[in-house]
């Protein structure tokens, strides 16, 4: 796939799009305006990708809408060298604008068709996470601890092995609520028995599968 000037025209109005909408970190803001979005479009919905919505990919889930991206790296005050934790590798957009950023990435996804996609799609685009398949529920704890740790899909509840698996100083943004609303919930973890939340309304997310999640 090309990266055309009308890619890169649709991109920079994408850009301006979540600045309007709030979205000030510019660091945030260039790593969206450099990643050509469509390459994690089938070829046919291409045009799609610089609309400032969610769309379906594979296994019945969906690439994030680019504002919900922004909004949730924006919480997580990535800094470079950060060891950063994704739950819910989907598409790869998330974790590929965690790499921009600097940030050493891990990232976990359910569902096996997903994370096989992956696995050989982002090295292609030039980007490294580190790629797991498994239960991002419980959080990945052979690496940890982590400062920081996103979790692109609604949760029950915020899974204790999470906060267990930050940093003191730390910071985890966690999407919560039922199958249709969730708040984003920015949890910072202050001392090894405390921690501070902040919550923002309102997000829409595929449902956080496994054992601290809404089902198996
Ligand atoms: N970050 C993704 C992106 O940039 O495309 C968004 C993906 S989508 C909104 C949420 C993803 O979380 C789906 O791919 C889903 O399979 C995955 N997921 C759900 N429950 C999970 C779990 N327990 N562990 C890991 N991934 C999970």
């Amino acid at each position: 796939m090309e990266d055309t000037y009308k890619h890169k025209g649709l991109r920079k109005q994408l850009v301006e799009e979540i600045k309007r909408k709030g979205i000030e970190d510019e660091r945030v803001i260039s790593a969206i305006g450099k990643i050509p979005r469509h390459f994690f479009f089938e070829k046919i919905f291409d045009i799609h990708a610089y609309e400032d919505k969610a769309f379906p990919i594979e296994a019945g889930q969906t690439i994030s809408q680019p504002y919900t991206v922004a909004f949730q790296t924006e919480l997580l005050e990535v800094k470079p060298g950060d060891k950063t934790l994704e739950i819910g590798t989907g598409s790869g957009y998330q974790a590929a604008v965690l790499v921009e950023l600097g940030a050493d990435v891990y990232t976990i996804e359910y569902q096996k068709k997903l994370y096989q996609k992956v696995i050989r799609f982002l090295p292609n685009l030039g980007y490294q996470p580190h790629m797991y398949h498994g239960d991002g529920s419980k959080g990945l704890p052979r690496f940890a601890p982590y400062d920081g740790i996103i979790v692109t899909a609604g949760a029950p509840a915020v899974p204790e092995a999470l906060i267990d698996q930050l940093k003191v100083g730390g910071r985890l943004v966690i999407p919560v609520g039922d199958d249709k609303r969730q708040s984003m919930l920015l949890i910072k973890k202050i001392s090894d028995h405390e921690v501070e939340k902040e919550s923002y309304n309102h997000f829409s997310f595929v449902p956080l599968r496994g054992e601290q999640g809404w089902s198996p």
